[in-house]
């Protein structure tokens, strides 16, 4: 199944993709219907339908809990890198506010401009769960999304904390859709992200040191996870600030962001106005 929270007259609804249908499901967002015990069998129900290609696609999950974010996790790339692969993922976080939708805007903030992309496989969590084994983590996984952790290279690495360069107001897609476990492909699928149309970075999600499913486990350790937290992987090489020359995105720039199977968030960048 394929679910996406589209924007309708104001309110956001969350929709099951049907063919080149949206029907909607009576709940306000992906989140909301995976927070009910049987959401598998309310998103198969029916309801009134729109057209595939009107939808307004809001952030995939409006009001997560959580939204937790993997740093260098692509094998190719630490070792490219001259790292060493790590023993434990690094982890921070994200707040709600920084999310957008598959098409939205991406604000280049006024006061930076070192905004850079990072192409990122996130797991949405369909149960709540804490000290779940490694063996359980895929049950409690709803499926996968495509992310764009749109990051603000000069604010992240100010500190040895990364939080403000990675959460700034309205600069991560999430989206377009959800889909569930049972029909997403994995663990290898092409990862890509685009700017302009030149190829920024090309991986396959199957390089990844931890995987979804250690992700989860590890997290829960620390914290419960609860349904329709966000898990964001980590990005391959090719990103903006380790390029030589290094490139950074500009207004009205095109951020393509894909992940085989899980389809595409195409943003348009904007230079948030400092008046
Ligand atoms: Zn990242």
């Amino acid at each position: 199944m394929k679910l996406a929270t589209v924007r309708v007259d104001g309110r956001t609804v969350a929709v099951r993709i049907d063919g080149n249908d949206a029907v909607e499901l009576g709940v306000p967002d992906v989140g909301s219907l995976l927070r009910m015990p049987s959401w598998r069998s309310l998103a198969a129900g029916d309801g009134p339908r729109r057209p595939l290609d009107s939808l307004d696609y809001a952030p995939l999950v409006t009001n997560p809990d959580k939204v937790i974010c993997v740093g260098l996790n692509y094998r190719n790339h630490i070792l490219e890198m001259g790292r060493e692969l790590p023993e434990h993922p690094t982890l921070f976080a994200k707040f709600r506010s920084s999310l957008i939708g598959a098409n939205d805007e991406i604000v280049l903030p006024a006061v930076s401009a070192r905004v850079d992309w990072e192409a990122e496989l996130a797991v949405v969590i369909g149960a709540r769960a804490r000290h779940v084994s490694e063996a359980d983590a895929p049950g409690v996984i709803a499926g996968y999304a495509v992310l764009n952790d749109i990051s603000v290279r000069d604010y992240q690495n100010r500190t040895l904390q990364w939080l403000q360069g990675k959460t700034f107001e309205h600069s991560t897609p999430l989206g377009p859709w959800l889909v569930t476990s049972d029909e997403s492909p994995g663990p290898s699928r092409a990862i890509r992200c685009e700017v302009d149309g030149e190829i920024m970075q090309e991986a396959d999600t199957a390089d990844l040191v931890f995987s979804p499913s250690t992700l989860v486990a590890y997290i829960s350790r620390i914290v419960t996870l609860e349904p329709g937290d966000v898990i964001s992987t980590g990005t391959p090489g090719g990103v903006g600030h380790a390029r030589n020359p290094q490139r950074y995105l500009a207004d009205g720039e095109t951020v393509v962001t894909s992940i085989e199977g899980l389809g595409e968030c195409r943003n348009v960048c904007r230079k948030e106005r400092s008046d």
